[in-house]
């Protein structure tokens, strides 16, 4: 059986990108389609449960994809709606000016955007205020420069991070808060919707306080009598028009049943390797290489960060509940002992032994896992990945997913432990002095995976935009080279990747395209001084 529906706009994926985007065409008027493959996440007890969470993986999808040597992996990836960001951390960091230059790393050059940061900067301001971020501006050493303060103040570090901050500041460094999307009222505890836990990372929040697109964005975008949304509706894929230059048909799989949609616009969003996987598999005779493929670059230069979780045993405990409060930049673009780009420091939500176990670090001398984790600061350090064209997503023989990925660019990442390790040295407390720092553990990453989990939660890169269609799929305003109304508005269109976390960035960038496509569809942009957002008028232009 098929179904066929006409919309104006169709978005596929509902996380950073295509949320953010639904919520920003919402008032538009115009008909717009929005198709998730997954579900909404169940509120249950089990959302906050380190076992059902990160042990048993309870919520990561079952879909298998292989490795280069054709070997099954498991991605640490979620479909939902809200994308991914039901589970991220909600470090949400702008990248820096520089990033979005040419930059010489030690494994090789991280190339220019074809946008300078003064045209994404007040969409950074807008997703800021979307998502409620908390931060203190001026803070972060690297800090680009920002047209408004943060809407809401910086989460306050627990004590024993407020000690790290004053031991890092004493060793002459600039720690400072994590920008984060969390619906924390410090001054007013009562009426707060976030409670402050320590289950938030990796983890759904059951009371809906974390600023993720499903709460912020695609319910209230459904407010619009105009916006519908399909959950469990898979895109399997894209049919182009007989002159190839438009997209005529979605195909998509809804309860074992095939549906046809079709979209004047259609935006895909589905993260990183979905979306190139979706292109490839939407080839056709007259484009072979995949959909918006001409240029070969489409499932290419994938990229994920560097990442590290790295723990730091104290002799003193750690009895923080809500641990991403403190980030350090000062070797983001590098130190007097190394002149390139080295990374970013932050933290990952408190360990417990229950995820320790499951991700079997090196014990500590004299520490059980329990210990271990009671006395553990537990840090994140990300390093930027650079493109190469070797590290892409392919569709096998089989229709799956497959992923080669060599990591480069690693001596930076060994350089940002070392400077860790460093800094933690000159570490004192009143009982044991420079005694109390045990030294750096490495968590593995590798739980029960056979790819970094980190590799594929950063995911970006695979379909660039550019100005050059040789060598980008995407345009400035990141619509296909190749075709008319097709467009993608998820990490992919990353040229480089910085080494800050990339949903800030995803999000801005939504809102960038959403203000292109509302000129597009001839609806007028208004500004809404109360927040300094931009929002459309409920009816659209006639013509
Ligand atoms: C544990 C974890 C922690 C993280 N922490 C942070 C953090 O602190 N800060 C930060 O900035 N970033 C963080 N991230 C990364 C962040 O979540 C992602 O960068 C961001 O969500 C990516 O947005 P996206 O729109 O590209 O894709 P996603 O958010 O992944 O959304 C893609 C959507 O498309 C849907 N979809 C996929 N294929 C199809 C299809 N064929 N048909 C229909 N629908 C489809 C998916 O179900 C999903 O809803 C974290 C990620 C994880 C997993
Ligand atoms: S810390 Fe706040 S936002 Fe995060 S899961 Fe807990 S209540 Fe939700």
């Amino acid at each position: 059986m098929s179904r066929e529906s006409q919309f104006d706009v169709i978005i596929i994926g509902t996380g950073a990108g295509g949320g953010t985007l639904a919520y920003h065409l919402a008032p538009s008027g115009k008909r717009i389609l929005i198709l998730e493959r997954g579900d909404y996440v169940a509120r249950e007890k089990d959302n906050w449960n380190p076992k059902a969470v990160n042990v048993d993986v309870k919520y990561n999808t079952k879909e298998s994809w292989r490795d280069v040597d054709g070997k099954e992996l498991h991605p640490h990836t979620n479909y939902y709606v809200g994308g991914n960001t039901k589970f991220y951390g909600a470090a949400l960091f702008r990248l820096r000016q520089k990033d979005f230059g040419e930059i010489r790393h030690f494994g090789g050059i991280s190339p220019a955007w074809p946008i300078g940061y003064d045209e994404l900067e007040p969409y950074y301001t807008q997703a800021e205020n979307l998502y409620q971020v908390h931060g203190n501006r001026g803070e972060d050493p690297t800090e680009p420069p920002a047209g408004k303060a943060y809407p809401w103040p910086a989460v306050s570090h627990e004590q024993r991070i407020q000690h790290l901050a004053d031991d890092f500041r004493a060793a002459g460094l600039i720690p400072f808060h994590t920008p984060l999307g969390v619906m924390l009222d410090e001054k007013n505890p009562r009426l707060s919707p976030c409670i402050r836990c320590n289950t938030c990372d990796g983890f759904p929040c059951l009371v809906h306080a974390k600023s993720d697109a499903q709460v912020l964005c695609v319910d209230p975008a459904l407010q619009y009598p105009n916006v519908t949304l399909l959950t469990n509706a898979l895109v399997k894929r894209l049919e182009s028009d007989s002159s190839g230059r438009e997209v005529r048909k979605v195909l998509v799989e809804r309860n074992g049943v095939l549906e046809t949609y079709s979209g004047s616009i259609v935006v895909v969003s589905c993260g990183a390797i979905n979306s190139a996987a979706l292109l490839l598999r939407s080839a056709n005779d007259r484009q072979p290489n995949g959909l918006a493929n001409s240029s070969g670059v489409v499932g290419r230069h994938y990229m994920g960060h560097t990442n590290s979780v790295l723990m730091a045993i104290s002799k003193c405990p750690n009895l923080t509940i809500f641990q991403k409060t403190l980030s350090v930049n000062d070797f983001y673009f590098g130190s007097k002992d190394f002149e390139y780009p080295m990374g970013h420091i932050s933290f990952v939500g408190k360990l417990d032994a229950i995820t320790l176990r499951a991700g079997a670090p090196a014990i500590a001398p004299g520490f059980t896992l329990e210990l271990m984790a009671k006395h553990s600061l537990d840090f994140w350090l990300t390093s930027e990945d650079l493109p190469d064209p070797n590290n892409r997503v392919t569709i096998n023989r089989d229709g799956e997913i497959a992923l080669a990925y060599t990591p480069n660019n690693l001596k930076a990442h060994d350089q940002l432990k070392a400077h860790l390790q460093r800094a933690m040295k000159q570490n004192t407390c009143s009982i044991h002095g420079h005694e109390c720092h045990q030294g750096l553990f490495a968590r593995s990453l590798y739980v029960g995976q056979r790819i970094p989990l980190a590799g594929v939660a950063h995911q970006n890169g695979t379909i660039r935009f550019g100005r050059d269609p040789k060598t980008s799929a995407l345009d400035v305003n990141c619509k296909a080279h190749d075709l008319d109304n097709l467009y993608v508005v998820d990490g992919s269109f990353f040229p480089s990747s910085g080494a800050v976390n990339p949903g800030l960035t995803i999000m801005a960038n939504a809102l960038r395209v959403g203000d292109h496509l509302l000129r597009r569809l001839r609806v007028p942009i208004v500004e809404c001084a109360a927040n300094g957002s931009k929002s459309t008028v409920a009816q659209p232009v006639a013509g």
